[in-house]
Order: C-alpha cells, then structure tokens, then sequence
C-alpha cells in the first residue's frame, strides 16, 4: 500500500466507552500496526450539553487499561493537533466560511418556530422532515446585513440536487443515493459550534485519515459526508462501516437495558483484557485456517478490514468465559495471584492465597469468580441438615463425625498427606460407605457440595477450623 495508513477512533465524552467502540477501536488500531501506519485518537466534544465531567479521563484510561494506546491524540501530541474538537474551533468557522464564500453552503436565519411549523406541515403531508431551503436563495447582501442586525443564524451545506451520492463501503460495495433526499444539513450552529457533520469532516482531512473505521450506524451520516468532501474538492477516506454487536440472546443491538455495556465493566467482572480483545478479534471477522484464540501481535499480522462480516453477530458471552478461562489458564500462579489480587474481599485470609489459589485456579471462568470458589475457607457455611444424614442417619452421622473428630486431634502434622491416611482408614475400619462419608465430611468441612480436593482443602483450612466446623455439624444434627 503507497499510501499512509491513519486510522483513528473519535468517541465523544459523554459517558462510558462502550464494548463495541473498544472492539471498533481494536480494528482500527490493529489497521494502523498492520500498515506501519498511525492510529489517532480524537476527542469530539462539541455537543457540550451531552458531556460527562470525567469520561474523557476514563476513555483514555480504560483505553490502555486494555493494553491499547494511541499514536496521536491527547497526551501523546502529533503534528495535526489539536486532537480535541472544542480546541479546533476556529479551524472549523474558517471552512465553513470557506464553503459560503465558494457557493457551497449558505446563511440560514429560520427562526425554531418557523422550522417547526415546516415540520408539522409536512408531517401533515405525510412528507420526510427536511429543511424547505427557504434562506438558500437569500443573496450575499441580505445575508450580510441581516447578520449585521444581529439576527442570529446557522450555516447549512447547500446540498447539489438530483445528484447521485456514492458511498464506497469496504464491506458493503457501493451504496447510492441521490441527493435528493439528503437536507441541507447544518454545518454550523447558531453559538458558533460545528455540528458533528462538519467537524468529523474537517479533522478526517486535516488528520489525514486514510480509512474510517467506524459502527454501522453511522451509515446515515455517510451520504452527508461523502458531500461535504466534495463540496470541500477533498479526497475522501476509505470508509468501512462495520455491524455492531446483539445482545448476547442475538436479539437486537446490544444495549444496557440486557446488561452491562461498558468497557470497564468487563474488566471489573473480571474479564482478562487479553481475553476481551480476543473476543473481539474473532466476532465477526476470521482469516482461512484462523486459530481462535490469538495474540495481539498475531491479529495485527492477519487483520484485512475486507475479511469483516457485514452481518452483525451476537455478543456470545459462552465464547468470551471459554476465552477467559483460556487466558487464565496461561497464567503461571504468581501472575494469577496479582490478577486476583483487586478482586478479594478485605476479610480474604491472604496468607493462605499461595495453598488456596492452585486448588480453585481451573475452576475461575472469571477472576471475580474468586470470591464465590474460595468464600468457605474464611466464612463458616451451613450446609442443609438433610444433606448431612444422606444415605445415613442422625445416629450414624453423628458417629462418624465424632469418630472423626477423635483421629484428626490426634494429627500432629497437620497436612494433606497424614490427613488421607487418617481418613481413609478409618472409612476402611469401619467399613463406612465410601461416598456417603466422604460427602458427609465435605459438607460439614465446607458446607458445600462441589469444592476443590477434600484433603487439601482440609489441609489449608487447617486443623482447628476443621475440627470446629465437624463439632458444629454434630451440634446441628443432634
Ligand atoms: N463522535 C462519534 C462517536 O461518538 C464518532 C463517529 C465517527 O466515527 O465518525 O462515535
């Protein structure tokens, strides 16, 4: 490829980062890598009314929280800086003002009353809502010495008629329309603002985006624009725009109103980042012979926008629990018990992780999962009595329980090893059904069914816990 790849991702600050714009964000950044290119960051702020005090921090951070970073953008510099819109705004008054001075975009004083009762008539008239173009035609004169008055005014792109407007989609092929049906859309508001249109335009060009990669639902905004380069005389981007995630049931978009949506959320349910942009990589998109699971490094080597489904697929959480458990079970103890780290309660008897962590580490689908597989080795859980005198009854158990009790006290060094011989010799002795006994013990041990290795469990609960846990289960019986 001759030409420079620049790929950019340009949230705006009114919230959270969305799972979706992280993934859209990785096929970006990966196109950049992939090409020796750039990948910018860019920050559209100039709808201050919907801006969030602290989503621009958070954007960025979540950002490399992900393992992502940004070529250009805030905090990295570049030399087509600014990367914040609402630091660019002269840039965007003096194209907009080019565009007027060139015939290309016009003066608008329409009152909201008077474009209001437009929409009514033509919602009456079962028409589309447009703008009627009533201030197009409004010579330079009157334009000039109504703003002189003071009236105040919007710029709107004098949109061509009957012109077919050409969207070259990377996964979609040409998409037409005719100009017709695209408004003369605002470009500048009445406080000075751009609109988004207008400055998402100015910044790909000026930036020097190569391909804009970006959720389908921007699609609409395409044909305005694809006009706007034109009436610019600029050479447009390679667009691509690219399905955005169902929900997880595959029933529309994948929204809040299902479950969490954000970025970090995934990661404070303990979601591994690596696994996360695995997940991201292979939704929708796979190479011929492709592994599943892959590196960073090794997506960037294969990534080909073009390879993308242009049909939306299903945030299939099973596929990211299976990659998360893949991810984790590459972690040698020491970086698992880091991970871990953040997502145990105060009360967790940390002296203890080193024994604990390998006896519950196979069964951890997410890191959070922690909490639940290991909360018994610190919190005295009751199993149901009825449970406890399974295949038995209470006379049997209790006997068994204090049979027990006795030969554990006797234990002098307390580990897995004397405690399976203790064990199951006695089992043996009395010629106790193996599997009654030993799930009876597991539940009065634990308090529960399914826990790691009975012997190692016991052995890091340690011996007095055990023993008052089995007086406790007697006392619950009897
Ligand atoms: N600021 C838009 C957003 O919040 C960017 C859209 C685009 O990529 O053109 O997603």
């Amino acid at each position: 490829m001759s030409q420079v790849v620049r790929t950019r991702m340009a949230p705006s600050p009114t919230g959270e980062l969305h799972v979706g714009s992280m993934a859209m964000l990785l096929k970006n950044y990966a196109w950049a890598k992939r090409n020796n290119g750039k990948f910018i960051l860019r920050i559209e702020d100039t709808d201050k009314v919907r801006e969030v005090p602290g989503s621009l921090e958070e954007i960025k951070k979540v950002i490399l929280d992900y393992g992502l970073d940004w070529d250009e953008g805030p905090d990295r510099g570049g030399d087509f800086g600014p990367y914040i819109q609402s630091e660019r705004l002269e840039i965007y008054k003096e194209k907009a003002l080019e565009l007027v001075n060139n015939g290309k975009a016009y003066y608008c004083f329409c009152t909201k009353e008077r474009l209001e009762q437009v929409r009514e008539e033509q919602k009456a008239n079962k028409q589309a809502p447009k703008y009627d173009k009533h201030c197009r035609h409004l010579s330079a004169e009157e334009a000039l010495s109504r703003r002189k008055a003071g009236e105040s005014y919007v710029i709107r792109l004098k949109v061509p008629e009957n012109k077919t407007v050409v969207i070259d989609d990377l996964l979609r092929g040409d998409i037409e329309i005719n100009s017709d049906q695209v408004d003369d859309q605002v470009l500048q508001k009445s406080d000075g603002f751009p609109t988004y249109h207008l400055a998402v335009v100015i910044d790909d060009y000026l930036m020097k985006i190569s391909h804009i990669m970006r959720g389908e639902e921007w699609i609409s905004s395409a044909p305005k624009h694809v006009l706007l380069y034109e009436a610019f005389g600029w050479e447009k981007p390679v667009f691509a725009h690219i399905p955005i995630f169902l929900n997880p049931d595959g029933k529309g978009k994948m929204s809040k109103r299902k479950g969490t949506v954000s970025s970090r959320s995934f990661l404070e349910r303990g979601y591994l980042p690596e696994a996360l942009l695995n997940f991201f990589m292979i939704l929708g998109w796979a190479k011929e012979d492709q592994e599943e699971v892959m590196t960073l490094a090794e997506y960037v080597e294969a990534f080909d926008p073009k390879d993308m489904s242009s049909k939306s697929v299903a945030f299939d959480m099973k596929k990211l629990d299976w990659l998360n458990g893949v991810y984790i079970r590459k972690l040698s103890m020491e970086e698992l018990k880091e991970k871990v780290a953040p997502f145990l309660p105060a009360e967790f008897p940390t002296q203890k992780l080193d024994k604990i962590l390998p006896l519950i580490s196979k069964r951890l689908v997410t890191l959070l999962d922690i909490n639940e597989l290991t909360k018994f080795f610190y919190i005295d859980e009751t199993p149901e009595t009825k449970l406890l005198l399974k295949r038995s009854d209470e006379a049997g158990v209790i006997d068994q329980l204090e049979k027990t009790i006795e030969l554990l006290s006797s234990i002098e060094d307390w580990q897995t090893e004397s405690i399976e011989k203790v064990m199951r010799s006695i089992q043996e002795k009395h010629d106790w059904h193996r599997g009654q006994f030993f799930m009876m013990i597991r539940l009065a041990v634990t308090g529960r069914k399914a826990t790691p290795p009975l012997f190692e469990t016991m052995d890091v609960l340690g011996k007095e816990k055990v023993l008052a846990r089995l007086k406790k289960a007697i006392a619950q019986i009897s």
